[in-house]
């Protein structure tokens, strides 16, 4: 949905005046962009570096942009690993999103240890679809793992202690902050919808 510019996100709604702010729901000073909320937010940042390992184990590269997480890599899904990664960074994307959907309806932080259990079990939900349909041993070539551990993901809880490794990761690319991003963007002067009450959201 990312892709082609229409996730709800706090600034796709407020520019159509239907929500009341724009800000990441995260705290952060910026706008909730699709971008933003789903690669420069430092929650998403977490979540990426989170799954870094298991893409690299899967393709041998963790190295990702914010145009490769939304439309795919720019050599296409050459193989079983590829397809694969693909579905993996999917189901980081919707995890990232219903992190979001719960901090804004529910005002509830979604801690990383939860975040390393989320994770699995979306990439287990593959796996075992595929032993199901190509039998175990193509299904654990394919994923590039032995066990159904392999899956196990780490939370990230030195990266609060030593945040420049966002700074220096060569892996990860994470994305810079832009300047005036953290504007509140100006309304449309002709919004599409005429709501009869703002969003509280
Ligand atoms: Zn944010």
């Amino acid at each position: 949905m990312a892709a082609i510019r229409c996730l709800h996100t706090r600034y796709f709604m407020y520019s159509r005046g239907i929500a009341r702010t724009a800000r990441c729901p995260h705290g952060c000073r910026e706008s909730e962009t699709e971008e933003h909320i789903l690669w420069r937010c430092k929650v998403a940042q977490d979540i990426w570096l989170m799954i870094s390992a298991f893409l690299t184990r899967l393709t041998g590269s963790a190295a990702m942009t914010l145009q490769s997480i939304l439309f795919g890599p720019l050599q296409g899904l050459r193989s079983h690993q590829d397809r694969n990664a693909w579905r993996v960074i999917n189901a980081t994307k919707q995890t990232i999103w219903e992190i979001r959907n719960k901090k804004v309806f529910h005002k509830q932080d979604t801690p990383p240890i939860i975040t390393a259990r989320i994770l699995p079990k979306c990439i287990k939900d593959y796996i075992s679809l595929e032993t199901h349909s190509l039998g175990k041993e193509t299904a654990n070539i394919n994923w590039n793992i032995t066990t159904l551990q392999g899956t196990f993901i780490t939370p990230p809880n030195y990266q609060s202690a030593q945040p420049h490794l966002y700074q220096d990761s060569s892996i990860l690319n994470p994305p810079h902050k832009q300047p005036g991003r953290d504007q509140e963007p100006s309304r449309c002067t002709r919004p599409l919808l005429q709501p009869c009450q703002l969003l509280d959201i």
